[in-house]
């Protein structure tokens, strides 16, 4: 079973979809194995996104992952990384694929409703930037 780290990330928490993404999800066949909300301050979202700290968007998108709460999940499932990738559609709502979750909700390039771990490598680091082995739910 492989799991990943998905966020509703402000926008989406703003527009109400915390629910649709969630159902998305499960309609999938994935699992929820952890879930909770919170507000990240500038410096944790800084630290979640320290992969992209030499971006020309890391400023503008750190500001808007702090502007309000999220709800961080960890999903679990059979190749659930890229099923949830899936299911979110292309960073960009534009080339999102239609029906995705960007395509229906996101407004653009930066306000794009979710996130979700993009290896094995990164969804580690994320889980446990967010939880910890006590708080995920074992199957
Ligand atoms: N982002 C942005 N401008 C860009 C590319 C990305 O504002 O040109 C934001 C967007 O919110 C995206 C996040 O930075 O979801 C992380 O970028 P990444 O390329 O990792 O996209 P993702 O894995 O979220 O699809
Ligand atoms: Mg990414």
């Amino acid at each position: 079973m492989e799991r990943t780290l998905s966020i509703v990330k402000p926008d989406g928490v703003k527009k109400g979809v915390i629910g649709e993404v969630i159902k998305r999800y499960e309609s999938a066949g994935l699992k929820i194995a952890a879930l909770k909300m919170l507000w990240m301050t500038k410096e944790e979202a800084k630290g979640f996104y320290i992969v992209h700290k030499d971006k020309p968007f890391y400023d503008s998108l750190t500001d808007f992952m702090s502007e309000g709460p999220i709800v961080v999940m960890v999903v679990e499932g059979e190749g659930a990384i890229s099923k949830v990738r899936e299911i979110m559609g292309a960073t960009n709502p534009k080339e999102a694929a239609p029906g995705t979750i960007r395509a229906d909700f996101a407004s653009d390039i930066e306000r794009n409703i979710v996130h979700g771990s993009d290896s094995p490598q990164s969804a580690q680091f994320e889980v446990s930037y967010f939880f910890s082995e006590l708080e995920i739910m074992k199957a």
